[in-house]
């Protein structure tokens, strides 16, 4: 399990949000590791609005799969956006930095380090 991180919300939420990352030995498939993170949402108070981007108690997806890849109508792993997110990939660096993304080949510490790359130099 990783250290919590502080992130401003993505859209219109207000909140501030603690993010984490944690690493999960099962012998579930994925669909039934979705089913099992929705209950725990659902037992946290989670809502399901419509809207996507309104504030939320508890958010908890599947990054990165031992599998390798996974797509359906309602899942896809790896997660479609994590690549971009620094408040997923700074605390999964801390627990796995080399676990290998399927898509691009690069490790998690490459993806990190690209994303710091990306931003504008400060003035
Ligand atoms: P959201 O709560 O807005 O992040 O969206 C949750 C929905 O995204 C779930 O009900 C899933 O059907 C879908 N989804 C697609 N890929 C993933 C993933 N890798 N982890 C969690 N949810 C996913």
């Amino acid at each position: 399990m990783s250290a919590w991180t502080r992130s401003r919300p993505l859209g219109p939420s207000l909140r501030e949000y603690a993010n984490g990352a944690v690493v999960v030995r099962s012998g579930l498939e994925p669909r039934e590791m979705l089913a099992v993170l929705q209950a725990i949402e659902v037992a946290f108070g989670r809502k399901r609005q419509g809207q996507r981007w309104r504030s939320r108690t508890l958010d908890l997806d599947i990054v990165l799969w031992s599998g390798g890849c996974w797509a359906d109508e309602v899942l896809m792993v790896p997660h479609r956006e994590f690549r971009a997110r620094a408040f997923v990939l700074g605390p999964a660096v801390q627990i796995a930095p080399r676990w290998r993304d399927p898509v691009s080949g690069l490790t998690l510490k490459h993806l990190r380090a690209r994303l710091t790359r990306r931003a504008p130099p400060p003035r």
